[in-house]
């Protein structure tokens, strides 16, 4: 449906719901392997729009057309496990049961980075559950939402609607969030963005899925084995030239490894490939904006005037003018510095000294977001305590892994001013989802809870 009028698109997706809920789920998630196999096929041509768009690198480009991929596989195996539990109940020949009913319309709203993998999370697991989508991708990403749309067009049939796009700004996205009409705000971007969007739906009553931004950090202990940490690391730092939400902002060092350390990952920096995304052998492209890039150098700048030491974040002359391609940024702190509590979306690695795991952790949970952190040790006491209660309060504590590059299988998301919500894997449908819980008398006597009388007598 092509329509520039807001109300008709509303209406076109409330009418396509109401004839989805109706088809068994099970030929819903029939519908959606038919979507996978389209982006399948289609898997080239659908990476080159993203490098396009978004500016990454053929290989994360191919990487994220792969996870809506598995997104839509997902989604076919979880429609037939929409699962409701039976709970036993106290009242002779009654049954209790949870059922799970689609809620209605979803509004979505995408930030560029992810410009497809996102829309996948939120999109396989709310048509599986039987809602329509509304997804208002990020000015940046149009064109992927164009492919992915004609995709599903195509294997569709009656059902086309389940799936419309409102192209647009903030002002778009704020009519989402107005209109009681959408079942589901799920938004994904900046901490402002949340912030500033989640009191227009709660003013209404209205739920709302968060994705928000991170600051994330890693800890690394004497027994880690530095060559994989230090792989591990750059490749959280500077993949994706720094802009995902889970990339490795913030790094924890145990004094005793860590001029070994320094030396390592600085020589790993200086083998980076820096270059046209397009070209298979470029590591990072340039940064999404103008504006990205003076917002890296405002904070470098801002570091110089302190104790710190730091290595590269300069423009490289590559590309064309209007082109931002950077050298990432390792800032040696001897404390915790004021810039490092924020996420600057660029590639910026803070690296700071400690002598206790403890305060190690605390570090790293001193911050407002709490999206993905990472310790790298091989002493199962050091690991277990990072995934204990008095350890990591991120969303995602990876052991020996990077704070980035997570698989669809588990629930992703974080805490605090990361959202709270969940996407993805695991039991993120349920989001999706309206809970009935449905208690049946099948006897003739009408027993009622708790013992309590209501005779005539
Ligand atoms: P952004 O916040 O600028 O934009 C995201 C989306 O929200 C876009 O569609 C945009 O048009 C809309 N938007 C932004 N501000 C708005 C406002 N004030 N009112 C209404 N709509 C608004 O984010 P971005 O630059 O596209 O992406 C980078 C940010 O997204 C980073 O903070 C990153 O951490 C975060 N992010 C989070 C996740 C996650 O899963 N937690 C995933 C990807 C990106």
């Amino acid at each position: 449906m092509e329509s520039d009028n807001y109300n008709d698109l509303v209406k076109a997706s409330k009418e396509a719901h109401r004839k989805w809920r109706l088809v068994p789920a099970p030929q819903r998630g029939d519908i959606i392997r038919q979507f996978g196999n389209e982006l399948r096929n289609e898997k080239n041509e659908l990476a080159k729009i993203i490098t396009t768009e978004a500016r990454k690198i053929i290989s994360e480009a191919e990487g994220e057309v792969q996870e809506a991929i598995d997104m839509c596989d997902f989604a076919t195996g979880l429609s037939r496990q929409l699962y409701g539990l039976t709970m036993p109940s106290e009242r002779p020949e009654h049954r209790l049961q949870e059922l799970w009913q689609p809620i209605g319309v979803v509004g979505c709203i995408t930030a560029f980075n992810f410009p497809m993998a996102v829309f996948a999370w939120n999109f396989c697991l709310a048509s599986v559950c039987g809602n329509s989508i509304i997804w208002k991708p990020s000015p940046h990403s149009n064109g992927c939402a164009d492919a992915l749309k004609k995709a599903w067009d195509k294997v569709a049939g009656e059902h086309k609607n389940i799936v419309l796009i409102l192209k647009g700004r903030n002002e778009e996205a704020i009519q989402l969030c107005e209109d009681s009409n959408i079942a589901l705000i799920s938004a994904t971007g900046s901490t402002q963005m949340g912030k500033e969007l989640a009191p227009i739906v709660s003013k209404r009553l209205g739920k709302t899925l968060l994705e928000l931004g991170g600051n994330n950090a890693a800890i690394v202990c004497p027994t880690a084995d530095l060559d994989l940490t230090v792989k591990g690391i750059t490749f959280s730092a500077c993949g994706t030239t720094g802009q995902r939400c889970t990339t490795l902002r913030r790094a924890f060092i145990h004094e005793d490894i860590y001029n070994e350390f320094m030396e390592k990952i600085q020589t790993y920096y200086s083998t980076l490939k820096i270059g046209d995304p397009s070209d298979k052998s470029s590591q990072l492209g340039p940064l999404i904006s103008e504006k990205s890039f003076n917002d890296m150098q405002k904070v470098l700048s801002s570091l110089k005037e302190k104790d710190t030491k730091i290595y590269g974040g300069h423009r490289l002359e590559v590309g064309s003018s209007d082109e931002f391609y950077v050298m990432p940024a390792i800032v040696e702190v001897l404390q915790i510095e004021e810039e490092m509590l924020n996420e600057t979306f660029a590639p910026i690695l803070y690296i700071k000294k400690f002598k206790n795991l403890i305060d190690a952790i605390e570090m790293q949970n001193n911050v407002k977001q709490g999206l993905s952190s990472s310790i790298f040790t091989n002493d199962m006491r050091e690991s277990e305590l990072f995934l204990s209660s008095e350890g990591s309060d991120c969303g995602i504590a990876n052991v020996n892994i990077g704070t980035s590059g997570a698989e669809i299988g588990g629930a992703f998301g974080g805490e605090k001013d990361t959202g709270g919500g969940r996407e993805s894997g695991s039991d993120s449908w349920k989001t999706y989802m309206r809970r009935v819980t449905a208690t049946v008398n099948y006897g003739s006597e009408l027993p009622l809870a708790q013992g309590v009388e209501f005779d005539e007598s």
